[in-house]
């Protein structure tokens, strides 16, 4: 379990490394979504260079398949790959009513979320701890009945890029870190992969919020000394995923799956698709072979895998929720179903989890 790893091994420097404190500690978990393993290099972070000299800092991270916000949160919440978890991809379906809900709407669907694996709240709650999160996916959904003790959901229209209400929503953090006596605090901002999809990873306006960023790990490390909490505060920053261009103009390559010789929609119950570079398909009865003959080698740049096919390493398959044809493309590549489609977005996160761009960060500090 790599993301389970990576925490093990903060966990164990955090035991080895440094003096016991005799006050109990806590932890704040954060994520930026979609910061990208070496956003950093690019900009000037004196917040999170300072973080690294005080704590650790990891060369990057690799997400689980599929990397995209939902299921990459919740295995950071749980410690389990995705086909674990079950929570398969930001958008709840119904292959029998044909029903779909947008990423938001899916974090009310309570059976999305609670089917079968805890969240750290929960656990934590259950060993006598208190939890909170404000804003990380999952957090709207109860399990087994139970909620973390202090939470916020956004709402619906959300501006997830307004730095004054960064700061805010550290303040209340915080508050319940001093206040509520918290032992553990998950934080989501949805920045910097707003940004990065609107105008890409390597825009000018990705490394202005990069910065935003930075100053805001600098308000978080103030605020932690502000509250009287140097002593008790651990803090993980890390992200869901990292980002790629696509090809644009004359370069655009776009793989319509409506243009490939022998494969047609008609064969097709429900689908997955127009969601960046992966999808997903249930062919109709008797049509799987025809489906999948058609796609398997008709696109260099597009990989079609069977489920129980799935590279083994992906963690993408053993589970009820996964329809039974995988696909994805190349870094650069975009997945259409038809010809009709518009690419909305410029830039796409969700394919295999081993391509660079896809990789993402964690740093940590340890009180003192
Ligand atoms: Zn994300």
């Amino acid at each position: 379990m790599l993301w389970a790893a990576s925490l093990c091994i903060l966990w164990a420097s955090f035991t080895l490394g440094v003096p016991v404190n005799r006050e109990r500690q806590k932890l704040l978990l954060i994520s930026f979504d979609g910061f990208r393993w070496d956003y950093d290099h690019d900009v000037d972070t004196p917040n999170l260079d300072q973080m690294a000299i005080d704590g650790v800092k990891a060369h990057y991270v690799t997400p689980p398949y599929i990397t995209v916000t939902s299921p990459t949160h919740f295995t950071l919440l749980t410690g389990r790959y995705v086909e674990n978890h079950g929570v398969i991809h930001n958008m709840w379906f119904n292959t029998t009513t044909m029903e779909k809900k947008p990423y938001y709407q899916t974090q009310f669907v309570n059976e999305w979320w609670d089917n079968g694996t805890l969240p750290i709240w929960i656990t934590a709650q259950r060993q006598g701890l208190k939890a909170g999160s404000l804003h990380f996916p999952g957090t709207a959904s109860s399990y087994q009945g139970q909620v973390a003790m202090m939470r916020e959901v956004e709402p619906i229209r959300y501006n997830y890029k307004n730095e004054t209400a960064w700061y805010e929503n550290t303040d209340k953090v915080m508050d319940w870190f001093r206040d509520e006596d918290l032992d553990f605090v998950s934080m989501y901002f949805g920045e910097p992969d707003g940004t990065g999809h609107r105008y890409g990873p390597d825009s000018p306006e990705r490394r202005e919020m990069v910065k935003q960023v930075d100053r805001t790990v600098g308000y978080i490390r103030n605020s932690t000394e502000n509250y009287g909490l140097t002593k008790q505060l651990n803090i993980i920053i890390t992200a869901d995923h990292g980002m790629t261009s696509i090809y644009r103009g004359a370069q655009l390559e776009e793989i319509t799956l409506s243009k490939i010789p022998g494969f047609n929609f008609q064969d097709v119950s429900f689908h997955l698709l127009d969601y960046g570079p992966s999808g997903m398909l249930l062919p109709k009865p008797g049509k799987l072979e025809t489906i999948y003959n058609a796609l398997k080698g008709a696109h260099p740049h597009l990989h079609v895998y069977k489920k129980e096919e799935m590279p083994e390493h992906l963690h993408f398959s053993n589970n009820d929720r996964i329809l039974p044809i995988i696909l994805w493309t190349d870094p650069g590549y975009v997945l259409n179903g038809n010809l009709l489609t518009v690419v909305k977005k410029k830039m796409r996160d969700n394919r295999t989890n081993n391509a660079d761009d896809l990789k993402t960060t964690i740093e940590a500090t340890w009180a003192s």
